[in-house]
């Protein structure tokens, strides 16, 4: 499942309070080549040999990223977009699968595993901003989470597009960041609105529904911990269950009963209501 701009955060927070002043003992780095012929992971790996002996300052997230800063100006760039799993083993212990892992100085130990799109980056800071993820998400957009996300700037910005709304809110080219394909299915079924329908084109109260749905599900997404196929680094699974997305296929829209639908739309997949999301 994605790690979007709420699972980064929760995933960010509890690094943060796990693992800041350990110092990194030793690391490991698994299933490279597949990893890096995909751009998962550094092409060159003598690059993770500077974050051995460093110590970690904090860990923080914006987006869909998650930024995990060491001591002499290093960095790990997590950001397990399309899918992935940190594991927090305060003990050592049985370690699962993993693409980096990390030993700390007391023994305790972090995994970290991308399942589908991601990245794993060691990075100094004089390098990071030319990191595709950490330029996107740390230096661009709009956070649906802070507090220039306001209506006036949303209507302004968003209303005045004549284009559909994915390109407007997921990817490289979106004016806000931390929204994936998942989010984008949830925000548009509780706005009532069809994917394939012009932002410019929008009533002033489908705006609002669309603006309202996003700050909901990021709230609520984080209130409750994650979706429910998110684990936090402790293993704890989230509550969050999508209003619409893969989890609504071959169930009735809960709305009016209609069934759902598959539509192929924006380089992914979108479920829908074809009924209450009117083209
Ligand atoms: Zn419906």
């Amino acid at each position: 499942m994605s790690i979007e701009l709420p699972e980064a955060k929760i995933l960010a927070k509890q690094l943060d309070q796990a693992i800041t002043g350990k110092t990194i003992k030793e690391y490991d780095l698994k299933d490279v080549e597949r990893m890096i012929k995909i751009g998962f992971l550094n092409e060159d790996l003598s690059e993770f040999k500077p974050i051995k002996d460093k110590k970690v300052i904090g860990a923080t997230s914006r987006g869909n990223t998650i930024r995990v800063q060491l001591s002499d100006e290093t960095n790990i760039l997590i950001g397990p977009e399309y899918g992935g799993v940190l594991t927090y083993l305060k003990e050592g212990g049985k370690v699962p699968k993993y693409h980096l892992k990390l030993v700390f100085d007391d023994g305790s130990i972090l995994t970290t595993r991308i399942t589908s799109m991601g990245i794993i980056y060691a990075v100094p800071d004089n390098m990071i901003t030319k990191n595709y993820m950490y330029k996107r998400d740390f230096l661009g957009g709009v956070s649906p989470d802070e507090p220039d996300f306001t209506w006036e700037w949303f209507r302004q910005t968003i209303g005045a597009e004549n284009r559909q709304l994915k390109p407007l809110l997921v990817g490289k080219d979106a004016h806000i960041i931390g929204v994936s394909n998942a989010t984008f299915q949830d925000v548009i079924f509780r706005a009532n609105i069809h994917p394939k329908r012009k932002a410019s084109e929008l009533s002033e109260d489908e705006l609002h529904a669309l603006y309202d749905a996003i700050k909901t599900v990021v709230s609520e997404r984080l209130e409750k911990k994650g979706k429910t196929e998110f684990t936090d680094i402790y293993g704890e699974k989230g509550g969050y269950v999508a209003a619409m997305g893969p989890n609504m296929k071959n169930q009735n829209c809960p709305r009016c009963g209609s069934a759902i639908e598959k539509l192929a739309h924006g380089g992914g997949s979108v479920y829908l209501c074809p009924v209450c999301q009117k083209e």
